[in-house]
């Protein structure tokens, strides 16, 4: 996920919050690598205390509320999965209205992996419930990483900003960063079968468009714990079942298709038709009940053409989600806390920067509207999602490695730490890991990249000691 490009600046000197001089992972799809722009040098900003943090992937988590830590709300928190944090300011008596700059610091581990910056106007204290009256930064999905630490920090806007008062809480938290537990849960697979829909003659397709997909994939990612959407659209398939034979009948003539479209085991086929002028009966979708992850014969459902909510609620009850209450939804779940079916939690939308409130938004798999996801349903798919990605392999635990490059004259350069998912590629070779003075420290197994035209290679390891104790390193066998 991450691919570091450098790993050679220190940012010294960034002002209290920071704990130590970090090193900076460079990411190559990033622009921070312009950093000393973005962090430049600026004064703590006077007269305003940081009141809440507030991060989403969907579900609202505190970390910080009313000035105090919030240890575990109990919201999961999905790795590689995009996020926004809300810092909430209150002023101080001498607060004068002005521009502020927010910085949040996002680490693994001790590295800072990214760093993302807002500035605008700030005026008085804001409100949860009002997502213009906070500072608001996108964390992109790539640093929410397995060791995750979170640091915030307010400053002046300009270097000359001269306001009166005193400096107070302006970084968050005092000194390190704001560990915040992370779970594994990986991607999401939806194959759509394009339903070629002869039951009237008609041969009529479904909308696949590229644009019709990509709203499909925002309505899944901005709603699933998946750290990804693969949509993946096959061939239309001909059917002269349809609904005019019932729902049930068409449902079954797309299960009968999994081997045929070849669907992996851990993709949820989703049949897109369009009935025409076939009575639907008010009916948008049908699917199976997924009680089970490991069926791949419940992972199907069928849905109207043009309604990505409807393949979400359909899609979520194949993750064994039954109805949420309300609104006449059928047997609904037992356990849902919310007896309207509301969110229960205010939840966001990340991928159009929209907030639902708790009492006033229903979970998508209710039959109230609007929808969205609602806790009880974020952290049971939290649950499903990363169930299925570990029985198929889909996720790769990331790990992070140290890594070493050796010229093509024996010259070692430790490159420090990187985080690869999954295994690192290369062959197996024993390494000795050697001290100061040439001693062996401890021998391990590595991974050897070689380089394409010259004699040098990079060994990747997980090492059994402090990294600093490692002076050196010698191939002892190839294995
Ligand atoms: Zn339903």
């Amino acid at each position: 996920m991450l691919r570091p490009l450098f790993l050679s600046t220190l940012l010294m000197g960034l002002s209290a919050c920071a704990p130590t001089p970090v090193s900076f992972l460079c990411l190559e799809e990033d622009p921070l690598c312009g950093l000393e722009d973005a962090l430049q040098e600026l004064p703590p900003a006077l007269s305003v205390d940081i009141e809440h943090v507030a991060f989403y992937q969907v579900t609202e988590k505190m970390l910080l509320q009313d000035g105090s830590d919030v240890s575990d709300d109990g919201v999961s928190v999905a790795q590689g999965r995009d996020a926004v944090l809300r810092v909430f300011l209150s002023p101080t008596d001498t607060y004068e209205e002005r521009d502020l700059t927010v910085r949040a610091y996002i680490y693994q581990g001790d590295d800072l992996v990214d760093a993302v910056i807002v500035t605008q106007n700030f005026k008085k204290e804001g409100s949860l419930s009002d997502l213009d009256s906070s500072f608001n930064l996108a964390i992109r999905g790539s640093a929410i990483g397995p060791d995750l630490g979170i640091a915030i920090e307010v400053l002046e806007a300009t270097l000359d900003a001269d306001f009166p008062g005193i400096q107070g809480r302006n970084s968050w938290p005092e000194d390190s960063a704001f560990g915040v537990e992370t779970v594994v849960t990986g991607p999401l697979k939806i194959l759509i079968v394009p339903i070629e829909y002869n039951a009237d003659n008609s041969g009529r397709l479904p909308n696949t468009e590229d644009d019709e997909m990509e709203r499909f994939r925002q309505a899944f990612y901005g709603q699933f714990p998946a750290d990804e959407v693969q949509i993946r659209v096959v061939e239309p398939q001909g059917t002269d079942i349809g609904i005019r034979n019932g729902w049930s009948a068409l449902l079954n003539e797309v299960t009968g298709m999994r081997a045929a479209v070849g669907a992996e085991d851990d993709e949820y086929v989703y049949g897109l038709f369009s009935p025409g002028e076939d009575p639907t009966g008010g009916t948008a979708g049908l699917c199976w009940l997924g009680y089970g992850p490991s069926d791949p014969g419940t992972k199907v459902c069928i849905g109207l053409s043009g309604s990505p909510s409807t393949a979400v609620h359909e899609v979520g009850h194949a993750h064994g989600r039954e109805h949420s209450p309300g609104c006449g939804a059928g047997s609904p779940d037992p356990q849902y806390p919310e007896s309207d079916g509301s969110l229960g939690v205010r939840a966001f939308d990340t991928t159009g920067n929209r907030m639902f409130e708790a009492a006033t938004t229903y979970d998508f798999m209710s039959y109230c509207g609007p929808t969205w996801t609602g806790a009880h349903t974020w952290e049971r798919l939290v649950e499903r999602v990363g169930t299925v990605n570990s029985i198929y392999g889909a996720h790769m635990e990331s790990a992070e490695y140290l890594t070493f490059v050796q010229d093509e004259h024996g010259t070692t350069t430790s490159l420090g730490r990187q985080w690869i998912s999954g295994e690192p590629a290369g062959l197996a070779v024993r390494l000795e890991l050697l001290d100061q003075e040439g001693a062996v420290l401890d021998t391990v197994v590595a991974r050897r990249v070689p380089m394409d035209h010259a004699d040098g290679a990079m060994f990747r390891i997980i090492p059994p000691i402090a990294d600093q104790d490692i002076a050196d390193i010698r191939v002892k066998a190839w294995r």
